[in-house]
Formats: C-alpha cells, sequence, structure tokens
C-alpha cells in the first residue's frame, strides 16, 4: 500500500474435539496446501498463521490446535480466550466423538466473550465404510446449535480448505 495505512485484519481461530478426531491433521494439511508441500506440520507448535485474500484486503488467521490437553479434557481458558471462530471437529466412524460435540460447545460458550464463527466438521470422510454418524445427522446438529457443517478428510483433503475459508470469510464478515 503506497500510505502504509492499510488495514489489517487478525483473527484467532481454534480447532477442539476430542483426541484422535484429526485436528492436527486438519490444520497440516490446510496449512501445508498454502505454504510449502514438503514439510511436515511441527508437533507442539501453538497455532499456524495462515493469509487469505478477502476483498482485496489481507486476512489473517491464526488457527491454534490444542498439544493433546483434551485427552485429560484439560484445555484451559486461555486457549479459547479471544477466539473469534471455532472448529468443532468429530470423527465420523467413532460415535462417541460425535457425542461429545455438545460438551465442547458448551465448554467453547462459556469461555468466549464474543460472537464466535462455529463449524461442525464430521473428519475422516473417507472412511465411509466403516461410518458411525450418518451425515444427515451431523447436519440435522448443526442446524440446530446453528453452526455451519463440512464433512472433510484431513487424509485426501475433500473439503479441508474450504471448511477453513468459510470460518474466516464467516468472522471477516461480522466485523
Ligand atoms: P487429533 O488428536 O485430533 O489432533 O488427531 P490427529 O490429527 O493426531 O489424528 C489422529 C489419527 O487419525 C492419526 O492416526 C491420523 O493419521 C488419523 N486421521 C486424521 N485425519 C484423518 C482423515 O481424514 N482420515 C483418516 N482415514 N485418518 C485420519
Ligand atoms: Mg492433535
Amino acid at each position: 500500500e503506497s500510505d502504509g495505512e492499510a488495514e489489517e485484519y487478525l483473527f484467532k481461530v481454534v480447532i477442539i474435539g476430542d483426541s484422535a478426531v484429526g485436528k492436527t491433521n486438519l490444520l497440516s494439511r490446510y496449512a501445508r496446501s498454502e505454504f510449502n508441500l514438503h514439510s511436515k506440520a511441527t508437533i507442539g507448535v501453538e497455532f499456524q498463521t495462515q493469509s487469505m485474500d478477502i476483498d482485496g484486503k489481507e486476512v489473517k488467521a491464526q488457527i491454534w490446535d490444542t498439544a493433546g490437553q483434551e485427552r485429560f479434557r484439560a484445555v484451559t481458558s486461555a486457549y479459547y480466550r479471544g477466539a473469534f471462530g471455532a472448529l468443532l471437529v468429530y470423527d465420523i466412524s467413532r460415535r462417541s466423538t460425535f457425542d461429545s460435540v455438545g460438551r465442547w460447545l458448551l465448554e467453547l460458550n462459556t469461555h468466549s466473550d464474543t460472537t464466535v464463527a462455529k463449524m461442525l466438521v464430521g473428519n475422516k470422510c473417507d472412511l465411509d465404510n466403516i461410518r458411525e454418524v450418518p451425515v444427515e445427522e451431523g447436519k440435522a446438529l448443526a442446524e440446530a446449535e446453528g453452526l455451519f457443517f463440512m464433512e472433510t478428510s484431513a487424509l485426501d483433503a475433500t473439503n479441508v480448505k474450504t471448511a477453513f475459508d468459510i470460518v474466516i470469510r464467516e468472522i471477516y464478515s461480522n466485523v
């Protein structure tokens, strides 16, 4: 920009859901497709920043991944603090992870003091042959709770970019 007065947007987005639903792989799949096709996601990184162009403006999303605390139901309030978007992830091949979504949503709502753009994500849709959660159930829950909904596969990349992009665009349209 010529005058150095360009607006900047930086939004925090959190990924939550039960252990092993694919949160870390969703983020590395998304980040890899934007940055470096040949590098692996570093384990233990708190967040990764992705940039996208919306209406000619640079919008950055700081996407947070848990470091495995969810295994002990010990995701801290610092993790949620300041989040404007959230991906609530379950695994379509494990019913118990879908049953946990309500608890994650409650925890998210308890910790947030702003409007949060929320996407319910049914991950591992490549495992359709051992599916335990019908797509209609995911859709119905999302509708009932006012969430966006998408089935994804971090394995084959189905809808991964779309899911993150929808959340980031929704945040942008909210501000
Ligand atoms: P997290 O604990 O939620 O961060 O889950 P991870 O990203 O560590 O993934 C847990 C396991 O599920 C790993 O073995 C992954 O390889 C596998 N996984 C993650 N996403 C997918 C997916 O979309 N499809 C399949 N088939 N496996 C996946
Ligand atoms: Mg993880």
